[in-house]
């Protein structure tokens, strides 16, 4: 008997992320534009309370669900920032990251076999997630003359009625696409009409910069059918504190907490005193940093536009997704990297409809990025 991968690992191959990074990695001089998580280190206040905490020894787990008084909070945060009303006992379960929560979602909530719709280019934990889970993924590529939003078309004509849910991100990784309100109905109908479960994955929520967000949850007919993810990883900054949350019907946060229980036991019990300050005093904090994003997002959405490269004014996260002028986005990388040590990620890593473009984040300092569009207008050049 040797270790060899089981099957359903064996057939989901290494993030195509990672393998770009490691190449920079062995480089001098690199802009990393290739990032997903923010350039800022978390508020000062809520890295405090982290120190605090540890001072106090609150070493312990906590509560399988999270700490009350952060779920409270959190019910009072997004009851106030996205109109979601959830009750913090029964429809919040407090997870290490969004990604704990979304994984919960796939093996809680689906079985082997069932199917899961999944909107791309997407975020590049969902494929290898249901993988993981035994679900089957239909392929729903939305595409660049719809600005990357997911519409009514696209999902009945990639087969998503057929899928028992659906996953999607708006604002969205890798290509910074937002929905309004009215846009985010037809998928919503669409839902509804063909019965299916949503997972709405809403990390980016408070990032961004031309309209407000819109829950597909406060949408008629929806709260019922859908789990919303968020965490303290974008807005916050707090990447490495590992802590999101699921919302969800109590059925739902049930079902998931019993994974939840018997895998982590509880989300790591420092991150939440972190969580607790950060929704008590940081936000100004997030204020300030969306206004630097913001800023940052137009500056590179104009430089891309003086050197003709065709980009959609993406309104959200911290990601532009340009068109690549070469046929292969992963050569065009990759010698942008070699030639001018700058590194930019190809659309195909984030699956069906990414091809052909280039994500850029712009979670980097402004100084940065200024070098870094000097020398891809160079390379273009
Ligand atoms: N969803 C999306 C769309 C993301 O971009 C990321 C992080 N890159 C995550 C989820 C993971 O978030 P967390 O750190 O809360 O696990």
């Amino acid at each position: 008997m040797t270790f060899e991968p089981a099957d359903r690992v064996d057939s989901v191959p290494p993030s195509g992320i990672r393998r770009f990074f490691e190449l920079a990695e062995e480089m001098d001089d690199i802009i990393s534009l290739g990032v997903g998580e923010p350039d800022f280190s978390a508020p000062w206040a809520a890295r405090e309370a982290a120190i605090a905490s540890l001072e106090r020894g609150q070493t312990s787990y906590t509560a399988n669900r999270g700490k009350r008084e952060l779920r409270e909070r959190i019910a009072d945060y997004e009851a106030a920032t996205h109109n979601l009303q959830y009750d913090p006992d029964e429809e919040i379960l407090v997870t290490a990251g969004a990604s704990e929560g979304l994984d919960l979602a796939f093996r809680a909530l689906l079985n082997p076999g069932d199917s899961i719709a999944i909107a791309q280019p997407c975020y590049v934990s969902y494929v290898p997630g249901a993988t993981f889970a035994g679900i089957d993924v239909i392929d729903v590529p939305t595409r660049a003359e719809d600005e990357f939003k997911l519409t009514r078309e696209v999902l009945e004509s990639s087969g998503a009625a057929d899928a028992d849910a659906l996953v999607y991100c708006y604002p969205n990784n890798p290509t910074g696409a937002t929905m309004t309100a009215e846009e985010m109905a037809s998928v919503a109908a669409f839902c509804r009409e063909n019965d299916l479960l949503v997972f709405a994955d809403e990390i980016y929520a408070d990032l961004t910069y031309e309209h407000e967000h819109t829950s597909i949850a406060t949408l008629p007919g929806m709260r019922e059918r859908t789990v919303v993810f968020n965490g303290f990883s974008k807005a916050f900054a707090m990447t490495g504190f590992r802590l999101g949350y699921a919302m969800a019907p109590p059925e739902a946060i049930q079902a998931m907490n019993r994974i939840h229980q018997y895998s982590m036991l509880s989300a790591p019990t420092t991150a939440q005193h972190a969580a607790m300050e950060a929704l008590d005093n940081c936000r100004d904090e997030v204020t300030e940093m969306a206004a630097q994003y913001d800023r940052r997002r137009k500056y590179v959405l104009t430089r891309f536009e003086e050197m003709g490269l065709d980009c959609f004014p993406a309104a959200g996260a911290f990601y532009a997704f340009p068109e690549c002028p070469w046929d292969d986005a992963s050569e065009f990388a990759e010698s942008l990297l070699q030639e001018e040590r700058v590194a930019v990620v190809p659309g195909t890593a984030f699956g069906e409809g990414g091809s052909g473009h280039l994500r850029v984040s712009y979670a980097t300092g402004l100084d940065d990025l200024k070098e870094a569009m000097a020398r891809i207008e160079s390379f273009l050049d």
